[in-house]
């Protein structure tokens, strides 16, 4: 049994904020704009693993109204997230992503990203692809308005849960 998910997430850039990506702090003179630490990556994988089983997505789980959230630590968010897929009987099949920055160069950073991304899935990093790309300078992500994300997820059900044969 498998099960697939997608995930799509935006948020602005901004100044005096910190530019959280994949866990990982970068070093930028502007950060992302949301009631949590605002880590567009960890969004989209969120979402993807909760869409896979087709349970709702961040937000229904982890409202923006709520006072808890505020400046969230989203490893922790998907954490939780993490926790109710394998609560379903499934896990990692694979994870591809791709952030889309005009800058900064995220090359440097994406080993650090995998290995959290790995530990918090409770899987092998060969399972993890975290791929980057530009907008060519076109529109406001291009004009380093804003960071996107998407993540796309692959589910299987816990070959252990099967019965004896
Ligand atoms: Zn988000």
């Amino acid at each position: 049994m498998i099960r697939i998910g997608q995930g799509f997430d935006i948020h602005q850039l901004v100044e005096d904020r910190p530019l959280i990506i994949g866990g990982i702090q970068i070093p930028f003179h502007k950060g992302l704009l949301g009631h949590s630490d605002a880590d567009v990556l960890l969004h989209t994988i969120t979402d993807a693993a909760l869409g896979a089983l087709a349970l709702g997505d961040i937000g229904k789980h982890f409202p923006d109204t709520d006072p808890n959230y505020k400046d969230a630590n989203s490893a922790k968010l998907l954490q939780r997230a993490w926790e109710i897929v394998v609560d379903h009987g499934y896990e990692l099949g694979n994870l591809d992503t791709t952030i889309i920055a005009q800058k900064p160069k995220m090359a440097p950073y994406i080993p650090r990203m995998r290995r959290n991304i790995a530990e918090i899935l409770n899987a092998d990093e060969s399972r993890i692809s975290i791929k980057a790309t530009t907008m060519e300078k076109l529109g406001p992500i291009g004009e380093q308005k804003g960071i996107a994300a998407i993540s796309v997820i692959l589910l299987t059900k816990r070959t252990s849960d099967k019965p004896p044969i």
